[in-house]
């Protein structure tokens, strides 16, 4: 007699719920918002570090019980406020919470759009099924996150550079000291209104080769959006804030491989003795989070390679998921070699870098004139257009 696995209701949008605000706040004025508190302080370094930024959230949230035996339960959307939790509450003492990032757009018509979020449900989905949480009908949630922010809509700025960063959560909520995996979990969905990370141009990144702590290693939790990923990382963006970077550079292993960014993807763009050019990122090999800039950087750069033409990108372009360690961008920056490096994410979208501090000295690394270089330049036009809408894809998807 084989187990009897009963197979539970999975999300369902017509099962939807909608409770108004009664007390609808006013969005606050664009020239307000900052990149959420965190966001901030990577840019701005040691001192607003230290600053609390209250991020405004908008008049709703949506809501998605499960459990064990019943599944998906009804979705609702409802007024933004606090949560009743147990303090036996799983989530609250073995970090059993993962969540999402993406954002919401208003192109130059009107229109609101989300970007790739079917990326973002397939992360998600990927994350719950890591530390056992309950997985979910990506395109189930994506409906209901379209219906959460037409109905707050009118928090989506319209000034360029600004957008709705929307923050899809999973947390497990089982009353229970034991560790397991929990008969109880709270999908929640918050908005909130993002101005742009660059106010004024780009400004290159100053950044930390951190030799003393690790992000992620192998066959740890580092290719997942798990709340127990960040919570570590903030020590270290002390530390390194303290010295006068804006972030860690994460390295990996006795050959310090670069890995991330602070919170984001990196590139790095070397140009070979051949007379091409090479864009190199790290391999999703356990301890990179597959991002969906990462993903879309690099969808971009291929198709170039193949014939459809980024405007002012160079012909001879190479495209590389592979390891790249410090010596070698040691290297290339002394042999003239090194060409630009970038972080890659949803709040900067492309993030330049000008120097690596890293065993007592600094790399030194190019930058153009407005902060970005020849390939990231091109690959952040593209992308950005996408986003807005100003250039036409299937990426943009309408909400
Ligand atoms: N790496 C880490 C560790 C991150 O937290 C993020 C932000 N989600 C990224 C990379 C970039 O991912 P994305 O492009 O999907 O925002």
């Amino acid at each position: 007699t084989g187990e009897f696995m009963p197979s539970t209701p999975d999300i369902q949008p017509n099962r939807l719920e909608i409770k108004r605000n009664p007390n609808p706040a006013t969005p606050p004025p664009s020239n307000t918002l900052v990149f959420g508190h965190t966001f901030v302080s990577w840019a701005a370094g040691a001192h607003r570090h230290l600053t609390r930024h209250r991020v405004a959230q908008t008049d709703h949230m949506l809501t998605i019980p499960w459990d064990a035996v019943s599944g998906w339960g009804t979705p609702e959307i409802k007024p933004y406020g606090p949560f009743q939790m147990e303090p036996s509450s799983t989530v609250l003492h073995y970090a059993q919470t993962l969540f999402e990032g993406m954002k919401a757009y208003r192109d130059e018509h009107g229109k609101v759009t989300l970007f790739r979020p079917d990326m973002n449900m397939k992360r998600m989905n990927n994350s719950a099924r890591r530390i056992a949480l309950p997985t979910f009908n990506g395109e189930a949630l994506i409906d209901l996150i379209k219906q959460l922010v037409r109905l707050d809509q009118h928090w989506v700025p319209k000034e360029p550079g600004h957008s709705l960063y929307v923050r899809p959560t999973l947390i497990g909520t089982q009353k229970a000291i034991g560790v397991g995996p929990p008969n109880e979990a709270l999908l929640f969905v918050i908005l909130s209104p993002v101005g742009p990370y660059y106010a004024s141009g780009f400004k290159p990144i100053a950044l930390y080769g951190t030799t003393e702590f690790v992000r992620a290693a192998p066959g740890g939790t580092g290719a997942y959006k798990l709340g127990v990923n960040y919570a570590p990382g903030v020590l270290p963006q002390k530390a390194a804030a303290a010295l006068g970077y804006a972030q860690n550079l994460w390295l990996h292993g006795e050959e310090h491989e670069l890995t991330e960014v602070g919170t984001m993807n990196m590139f790095v763009v070397f140009s070979k003795e051949d007379g091409s050019t090479e864009l190199v990122t790290p391999p999703l090999d356990g301890m990179i989070l597959p991002g969906v800039t990462r993903d879309s950087v690099l969808t971009l750069a291929r198709e170039h390679v193949s014939g459809k033409r980024l405007p002012n990108l160079t012909e001879k372009l190479k495209v590389s998921e592979r390891r790249v360690t410090m010596k070698e961008v040691k290297e290339a920056a002394a042999a003239g070699r090194l060409v630009e490096m970038f972080g890659a994410g949803t709040a900067a979208v492309i993030s330049p870098v000008n120097r690596i501090g890293y065993l007592g000295e600094d790399v030194h690394i190019p930058t153009g004139e407005d902060g970005m270089g020849p390939v990231s330049r091109p690959i952040w036009t593209e992308l950005v257009g996408r986003q807005w809408g100003t250039i036409p894809s299937e990426w943009s998807v309408p909400v």
